[in-house]
């Protein structure tokens, strides 16, 4: 694993974000010092803090009205962000637009929400209203050339531990292709114009810090594709209809009711039946009342769980239903750190009985339609959970299918779900390959001779998805025939 993955690998999402912009600002604050920026330094300063204090009040009196815990990070993050779209305060009067633009963030986010999930970014949210009731907009200043390195540094970490690299790709795309488009006639030349695009609008920082924000974009990659494509087109700067011109809020929030549009509403309120112990740090939970609710082998949902004082990294988990559809009750596998999260050690110490609450059924890691491709599936760790889903499955429909898989294990560890994969070997003719040694192209050439005819899925924790990947494509095996599931920790 580079140093890079290994940062990126140890900060939450949150802490990154929140580090990157503080690094902004400083950034701005040294810039307007030098006479580079026309701010005063201070004004920007004062304004970043104001805007941070207004928040984090208006959070916390939100957050008593609906009970529900706050972020302290995520509010922190918004009232950044809006300081770097906001044009910094030149006197007195222009406070109660800074006053009320954060109150907005903070009241989009208690009010527009679904299933206690904001639906729109909470910065463009609050411009946009401020722009409807106060008749003054952001200035998305922050689009400037002298800001143009940190921001474009800053945010390729963002889209990297985010893993947005194709969403974010597919909105650059759009809106620079929108650009082109809009001046062919009469615009001026292309590097002209590619350089204004990159150093004198926002595209960068609303495509890295924007449009990633997690809890608003789509959660399977098809759907998050024309989200970028989408909110792309409509950020281009000179786009309009009629006498109406799309800024940059409006594209996003146009964005976001997208989002919101394509994303499963189903939420299941579940109770634990049992906990069972699997190896040293993972355990399943069974839990019952998924009454009709459908999904297909392979698929995860968000979890959530409240508890008190909830650390940085919140009350929500992604987790893949381990339990296949044939199933009545919905089983997770869950893998356990040393100094875990608060969200685990709550979910360790429910009690039989206990609630939690699921939601957003998303996930394209399934199988494939056609029951003749010959598939090899490849676990490494807690990633094995997809492949218990979907070879419990196939088990129970006695769907037999030409099936090899490999399930890396670090040396002296447990492999999980032995029964199934047994069962699977005996009833339907499944080859399971417990490997906890070196995983290399030679195991893959001596238990997957055919390799090439088959259909690979991956899944894992990331540096062993990457490095399974990595040994298939020096197999020369086809990009479009490996799918893969990452199990990233946001
Ligand atoms: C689509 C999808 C499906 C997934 N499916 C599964 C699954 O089936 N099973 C599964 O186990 N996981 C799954 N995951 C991963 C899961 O959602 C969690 O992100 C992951 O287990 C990490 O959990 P955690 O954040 O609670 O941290 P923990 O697992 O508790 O800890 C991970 C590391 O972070 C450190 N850490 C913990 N809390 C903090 C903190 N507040 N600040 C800084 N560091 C901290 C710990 O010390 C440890 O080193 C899936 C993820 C995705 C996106």
């Amino acid at each position: 694993m580079s140093r890079l993955d290994d940062f990126l690998n140890r900060i939450t999402m949150y802490r990154l974000v929140l580090d990157y912009l503080l690094l902004l600002v400083g950034v701005a604050v040294a810039f307007s010092a030098l006479g580079s920026l026309s701010f005063n330094p201070l004004g920007l300063l004062f304004s970043a803090l104001f805007l941070v204090a207004v928040s984090w009040a208006a959070n916390e009196v939100f957050a008593r009205v609906y009970h529900v815990a706050v972020n302290n990070e995520s509010v922190i993050i918004s009232a950044l962000v809006l300081s770097l779209i906001i044009t910094p305060a030149r006197n007195l009067y222009d406070l109660p637009f800074f006053f009320w633009a954060a109150v907005w963030a903070a009241a989009g986010k208690f009010i527009l929400a679904f299933h206690k999930k904001h639906l729109f970014n909470p910065a463009a949210l609050a411009v946009f209203l401020t722009a409807v009731f106060l008749g003054r907009s952001a200035s998305w200043w922050v689009g400037s050339a002298f800001m143009f390195f940190p921001v474009l540094l800053g945010g390729w970490l963002i889209v990297r531990k985010t893993q947005r690299e194709e969403m974010v790709g597919a909105f650059f795309l759009a809106a620079v292709l929108t650009i082109l488009a809009l001046n062919f006639v009469n615009g001026p030349d292309l590097v002209t114009l590619l350089s204004k695009t990159f150093l004198e609008t926002p595209l960068l920082f609303f495509g890295f810090v924007m449009l990633t924000e997690p809890l608003t974009t789509p959660l399977t990659k098809n759907l998050r594709l024309i989200y970028g494509a989408l909110t792309g087109f409509l950020f281009a700067p000179q786009l309009h209809f009629g006498a109406v011109y799309f800024l940059p809020e409006q594209a996003l929030l146009l964005g976001n009711i997208f989002s919101f549009l394509v994303s499963s509403k189903d939420r299941l309120v579940l109770t634990l039946k049992e906990r069972i112990p699997l190896g040293t740090d993972v355990y399943d939970f069974v839990f019952t009342g998924r009454g009709k609710f459908n999904y297909t082998a392979g698929q995860y949902l968000e979890w959530t769980l409240g508890h008190g004082s909830p650390d940085s990294r919140g009350v929500r988990r992604y987790f893949t239903l381990a339990s296949s559809p044939t199933e009545n009750d919905l089983r997770l596998g869950v893998k356990f750190a040393e100094n875990g999260s608060s969200f685990k050690k709550a979910l360790l110490n429910l009690s039989s009985g206990g609630e939690i609450s699921a939601s957003s059924l998303a996930g394209d890691f399934t199988l494939p339609r056609d029951p003749n491709t010959k598939l090899a599936f490849l676990a490494g760790g807690i990633g094995i959970t997809p492949f218990r889903s979907m070879i419990k499955s196939l088990l129970d429909m006695a769907d037999r299918r030409n099936v090899v898989m490999v399930y890396a294990e670090k040396e002296g560890r447990d492999f999980l779900y032995r029964d199934i994969f047994s069962a699977a070997q005996n009833l339907l003719g499944l080859k399971t390959v417990y490997s906890s040694g070196r995983f290399g192209q030679d195991l893959i050439r001596r238990e997957i001779p055919d390799y090439k005819e088959r259909l690979f899925y991956l899944s894992g924790p990331r540096a062993m998805v990457d490095s399974f990947q990595k040994i298939l494509l020096d197999l020369r095996v086809a990009k479009d025939r490996i799918k893969t599931d990452f199990f990233p920790g946001f």
